[in-house]
């Protein structure tokens, strides 16, 4: 049978007040929470949030974070003591589709991380085969976990190219060819026997970040991911920004150079073909050689190899610029920058900042701090794991 988190919460109807849902919410979607971050959360005196958390703990439906798997006595009322959901109550299995490789990652209702797999991928691989090499690594994944299927709220999947939320189908992305077009989240649900969400890379990095790395605490988090392609996220108040059909956040297709190279979207001059990887190593091509690895770039730049450092600070310029455009927009308290260039974040920062402070309003990046993320090559992973904790309740058939 499976047991769904909002199916223990409603155990007992009646004794559940919208405060008691409220905090259920907050401690699946942002994790671990002490008391006084839920009174500040809810705009409620801690009295309330004493009495809310007293219940939900007497029902098992939260503990605290020190007693979490363990059977020892509770210690209630430590106001700094984080809060989470009962960890027994449920799993959620993020799933990550890069270029090359597939990654899994199974996590219980308190956020932990349970366990984490990683297979490679041909760079063309077909996407069909991809999918059944996923679901069979979930399926050795909760294994090793030990959770039982009928746990799973969900399993959520990231991808690197636009999911269109009306038709659940991939546009054209920078992922292998035969993903264009596929429904992913009803062939793995078929394959698994689960519900699945599917959503991309930048939009599940955003939601990692905020909910586990660089981006906690943020307002108005603008995450940037950089790698073979350039996606984005953007988070308001916890929440992602999807826009009205699931692609907004496409910042790799502004507009910069309208007399640029013509992008793999069919326009011209797109951010993306000014600062992705592959446009970074082409530029390096005739005096590095075909051989030339972003590995290598970074490594050099960072060495301090001229053409190398020069090729970033370029980039980190055109980055500043277009972030600039964002700022205004957007007003962000928080700029992340994440994907494998990342690793170059100390050589990007002082020309994008510098772009950034020249080209935007000025109050509108006052207060913006722009940060490298700290989640690495697990971020979309763990996105999906949030995505899936976010939409749970919908998930359990009660939202
Ligand atoms: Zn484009």
């Amino acid at each position: 049978m499976r047991v769904h988190l909002m199916d223990v919460a409603a155990q007992q109807p009646g004794t559940r007040t919208e405060n008691h849902e409220r905090v259920i919410e907050l401690l699946r979607t942002r994790g671990p929470l002490t008391r006084a971050e839920l009174a500040r959360l809810l705009d409620v005196s801690r009295a309330t949030i004493s009495n809310v958390v007293g219940a939900l703990y007497r029902d098992g439906v939260i503990v605290e974070g020190a007693d979490a798997g363990t059977a020892g006595p509770p210690r209630q009322g430590r106001p700094g003591t984080p809060l989470t959901l009962n960890p027994s109550a449920g799993a959620v299995v993020g799933i990550d589709f890069g270029h090359t490789h597939v990654r899994v990652i199974v996590a219980d209702l308190a956020h932990t991380v349970l366990t984490e797999q990683c297979r490679e991928l041909e760079r063309d691989h077909d996407a069909r085969e991809s999918l059944e090499t996923a679901a069979a690594l979930a399926e050795e994944a909760l294994t090793a976990a030990g959770v039982d299927r009928g746990k799973v709220l969900g399993v959520g999947a990231g991808l690197p190219g636009p999911v269109s939320t009306l038709t659940g189908t991939i546009g054209p992305s920078s992922i292998a060819p035969s993903w264009v077009g596929l429904r992913p989240a009803d062939e793995l649900g078929a394959l698994l026997g689960l519900p699945v969400i599917v959503d991309n890379v930048g939009n599940l990095g955003a939601l990692a970040e905020v909910t586990w790395g660089a981006g906690r605490g943020a307002q108005v988090a603008v995450y940037v991911k950089l790698g073979t392609g350039v996606g984005a996220g953007f988070v308001m108040g916890g929440r992602l920004f999807r826009g009205s059909c699931g692609t907004a956040a496409e910042f790799g297709h502004l507009t910069i150079d309208p007399a640029g190279a013509v992008c793999r979207c069919g326009n011209r001059g797109c951010l993306e073909t000014c600062v992705s990887l592959p446009a970074l190593l082409a530029q390096l091509r005739t005096r590095q050689g075909p051989g030339f690895t972003a590995d290598d770039l970074i490594r050099r730049a960072l060495d301090g190899d001229r053409a190398c450092v020069r090729v970033l600070t370029d980039a980190g310029h055109r980055l500043g610029s277009a972030l600039a455009v964002l700022g205004n927009l957007l007003n962000p308290d928080r700029v992340i920058i994440g994907g494998d260039l990342a690793a170059a974040f100390d050589i990007l920062l002082p020309p994008l900042r510098s772009a950034l402070e020249r080209d935007a309003l000025p109050f509108a990046v006052a207060q913006v701090s722009v940060c490298k993320g700290q989640l690495g090559e697990r971020a979309v992973a763990l996105g999906s794991v949030v995505t899936v904790l976010h939409a749970s309740a919908r998930l359990a058939g009660r939202g």
